[in-house]
This record gives structure tokens, C-alpha cells and sequence, in this order.
């Protein structure tokens, strides 16, 4: 697996530079389409028990619907489950995530928040509207990470550099 942290803080600068180059060059519709065969091609392979860099660096965030669901399921008693996160806008958030096993199994994974499915969203529609968040995620998934450098081939970016 890929040293994700460094190697994409070395690299940040040009992704930036890089989002700033789709944002000119790429169309809409067909970047979408080439963002989800990446998305569907690392993640076919991609064990994310092996890595978890997004629980431990980002965290977690869920809803109080989210949360009473969790809380049902498990059968644990809500407000001992509130006493690990702490409340923003409406959600109820804890970084790193408290959910997390020393052994990187996951204390919830029968029911995830919506935010763990679906991160790091780059099977999603509109990345091109997208990409600060995408280029921010290059910094914490290794998938995300080789997404923009195969992005970077496809769109000939090199030769920009
Ligand atoms: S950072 Fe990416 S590869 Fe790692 S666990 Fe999260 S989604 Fe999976």
C-alpha cells in the first residue's frame, strides 16, 4: 500500500494546480464517467481494513436519526454513546473516529453513518464541482491519491507541468 501521507503532501501543490487545470479542460459529464470506473476499479481490491486513514485522520459524522439508529441496533444507551462525540452544525462528530478498534475492525460497521458509505465520494456525480474536496482527500485515501494520478495521465497533464 502506498505511504498515502506523504507521498500526496509532496504532490499537493500540483494537485491543486491540477484541480485548476479541470476546471478549464474537463467536461462535466465525461469526468464524472472517469472518476467512477476509477472509483469502481481501486476499490474492487481495496481492503480499507488494511488502512482506515479515514477514521483516524477525518472521523466520523452522523446525524441524530444516525445516531439513535446506531444506538438501536447496538442496544447501547444513547447518551454514554453522545458523552464520545461532540455537536457541530447539527451532527454529532468525533475525530479521531471513537468507533475505531486498536485492531482496525469497526464497532459499528452492521450500521454506518451515511458520511463512512459513502466517503471518499468519488463515485459521486459532479466532481468537477468537487475537486477542492477530492484534492483535500488526496491527503488521507490512497485510492483518491491514485484516482488524480491516473487523471493526471488520461488528461496529459504532465506535459502542462
Ligand atoms: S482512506 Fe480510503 S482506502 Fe482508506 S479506509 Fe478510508 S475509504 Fe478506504
Amino acid at each position: 500500500m502506498l505511504e498515502v501521507k506523504e507521498v500526496s503532501e509532496k504532490k499537493i501543490d500540483e494537485n491543486y494546480r491540477f484541480r485548476t487545470f479541470l476546471k478549464g479542460h474537463a467536461d462535466e459529464e465525461l469526468l464524472d464517467k472517469q472518476f467512477k470506473e476509477l472509483h469502481n476499479k481501486y476499490f474492487k481490491d481495496m481492503d480499507c481494513r488494511k488502512c482506515r486513514n479515514c477514521c483516524k485522520k477525518l472521523g466520523i459524522s452522523m446525524s441524530e436519526e444516525e445516531l439513535k439508529r446506531i444506538c438501536e441496533h447496538y442496544n447501547w444507551n444513547i447518551n454514554e454513546v453522545k458523552d464520545k462525540l461532540e455537536e457541530s452544525y447539527g451532527e454529532y462528530v468525533a475525530s479521531p473516529c471513537p468507533f475505531l478498534e486498536e485492531d482496525n475492525s469497526c464497532k459499528i460497521d452492521e450500521c454506518l453513518p451515511k458520511s463512512c458509505k459513502e466517503y471518499p465520494y468519488t463515485n459521486k456525480e459532479e466532481r468537477l464541482f468537487s475537486l477542492l474536496t477530492v484534492v483535500n482527500n488526496s491527503k488521507v485515501c490512497p485510492v483518491v491519491y491514485q484516482i488524480l494520478e491516473d487523471l493526471k495521465e488520461i488528461y496529459n497533464f504532465r506535459s502542462y507541468r
